[in-house]
């Protein structure tokens, strides 16, 4: 693939939706929608899956069978094939259960009740990570290659995602090296955020059945800890990042979180492809999450939407623009810049409504912002599928003030739903949206460069400016955004022709 590919915009139609050629494809992830979700990597695990089948391969996704999966609404069989694994010095054994929800398409659910019949995923209800993160994963990993060598045709593809995952272009070089089942088995892995890196004691290093020989600087340790991204960034045949533009960053020592060096080694295996959207489950016009439906051609429902979410949340009257953000309060967010100037907006006419939750500290500054603002903002702590789309749909602003963002999801929603983006120049929000140009009428949002409250408050002005004086313009532009692709056809097609990539590289 040639440098030219990374650069994802302006995208081409594909002439078709099948592949060249289609590919036995495994798909592995911690997680993944609509089964189980705690961010962007679920909608992307699964909604690639679906798309990679759809152009034609056969894909199995593995994801471990959690507490909370819905056993009956998504018809997991009670039973699975048996599968066991070295872990240490003990035998773990375990269940995986297939079902097949569309055409091509089989999902994989990893049963082991000591490691994932528990309430969360990576977390316990306190918030701190679970202290066997490193053995849950360990054999999550194994458990797919014991998996898979005992039941149908070898992949040409392995596809991991994250640190979860990371493990298994580091088994596949290592102890299932001189496996024959394997041996025109290519790996890849996608970076979705290297502010995760899976950071773990040496001490658990006999967990992991690998040779200590590994535990070194070219391998799996990484300032003395053992790295489980770091183990699938240095074995893996080609690596991937969620956007070209992150795929840039990730070589700085800014966005490279200490692992920059090595990316920078391996920069000729290194791709950045677009994430999509799942435009089944985002599409304005077909969504029951919302109370009216909407087109770029019709726009009535939109306002509709508008106007139930605002008595929803009994927020003040008012003709200024409503601001919106759904998201997770962490680190990188942006949020803290946006509790510093939320205030100035509202003071400036506009009226916000927030979804999200994580630090603490953020949850308390929002809320008190929300309770002293006499009903111009709305703030709802939790997380809620149903209540993302009704915010979508009513807001006419939505914002992203990253630090950084590998790729981000919420702003390719809000432009799928007539929303302006407002984001920093960052990762993914700087390759999917474009500043508005109002003399050539270019452009699908709002885009600022500096990670500064002021540099925020400026443009969060110029965009209600805008919004309060040429509507019709504003509409224009919504309307142009939303017929923009961003589904997952073209990316699927990216990864299709690096899956091939990889598997002519493994064994090189
Ligand atoms: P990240 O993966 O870093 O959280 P993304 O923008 O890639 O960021 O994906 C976030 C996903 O999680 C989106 O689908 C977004 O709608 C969803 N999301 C985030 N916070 C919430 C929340 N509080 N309630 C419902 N959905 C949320």
């Amino acid at each position: 693939m040639s440098k030219k590919e990374k650069t994802a915009k302006p995208r081409e139609a594909p002439k078709s939706g099948k592949s060249e050629k289609p590919l036995e494809v495994v798909i592995v992830s911690s997680e993944a929608g609509p089964w189980v979700k705690t961010g962007g990597l679920a909608d992307v695990a699964g909604a690639l899956s679906r798309a990679m089948a759809q152009a034609g391969s056969k894909v199995r996704l593995f994801i471990p069978l959690y507490k909370s999966i819905d056993r009956k609404k998504f018809k997991i069989p009670a039973r699975g094939v048996k599968f066991s694994v070295p872990v240490s010095a003990r035998i773990m054994e375990g269940s995986a259960r297939v079902i097949r929800p569309s055409g091509g398409l089989e999902v994989w659910f990893i049963e082991q009740e000591q490691y994932f019949g528990r309430e969360g995923v990576y977390l316990d209800p306190a918030g701190h990570d679970y202290p066997d993160n490193l053995e849950r994963f360990a054999f999550f990993s194994r458990a797919v290659l014991e998996i898979l060598m005992t039941s149908g045709r070898p992949p040409e593809i392995i596809h991991c995602n994250d640190w979860q995952t990371g493990l298994i272009p580091a088994y596949l070089k290592t102890i299932y090296a001189g496996v024959p089942f394997f041996a025109k088995t290519g790996s890849l892995i996608t970076i979705h955020n290297m502010g995760y890196q899976g950071r773990f004691h040496p001490s658990q290093w006999h967990l992991l059945g690998i040779s200590w020989d590994h535990f070194n600087p070219g391998g799996l340790e990484s300032y003395g800890q053992i790295n489980l991204l770091k183990a699938g960034l240095v074995y893996a045949d080609i690596i991937t990042t969620v956007s070209p533009t992150y795929a840039k960053e990730i070589l700085e020592p800014d966005g490279g979180f200490g692992l920059d060096g090595l990316l920078r080694y391996r920069e000729d295996r290194v791709h950045g492809v677009l994430n999509g959207i799942d435009t089944a489950e985002w599409n304005p016009a077909t969504d029951k999450l919302i109370p009216s439906r909407f087109n770029y051609k019709d726009m009535r429902g939109k306002a509709e939407c508008k106007a139930a979410l605002c008595q929803e949340l009994k927020l003040a009257p008012g003709e200024g623009p409503l601001l919106a953000v759904v998201s997770r309060l962490a680190d990188g967010k942006g949020m803290e810049l946006l509790a510093g100037c939320l205030e100035s907006i509202l003071a400036k006419g506009g009226r916000f409504v927030m979804l999200g939750s994580g630090e603490k500290e953020l949850e308390r500054r929002f809320l008190k912002i929300a309770s002293s603002s006499g009903g111009r903002a709305s703030v709802t702590i939790g997380y809620d599928e149903r209540f993302s789309h009704r915010i979508q749909a009513g807001a006419d602003i939505f914002l992203v003030p990253s630090r950084y963002e590998p790729c981000g999801l919420t702003q390719m929603y809000a432009l799928a739903y007539g929303t302006a983006p407002l984001v920093r120049a960052t990762g993914g929000l700087n390759d999917t949206v474009r500043q508005y140009d109002q003399a050539t009428g270019e452009g699908n949002g709002f885009k600022f460069e500096k990670y500064s409250e002021s540099a925020l408050l400026s443009k969060a002005m110029e965009a209600m400016e805008f919004y309060l004086t040429n509507r019709e313009k504003w509409n224009r532009m919504a309307g142009l955004g939303m017929q923009e692709d961003n589904s997952w056809i073209h990316s699927a097609k990216m990864y299709h022709k690096l899956y091939r990539l990889a598997a002519a590289l493994s064994g090189k």
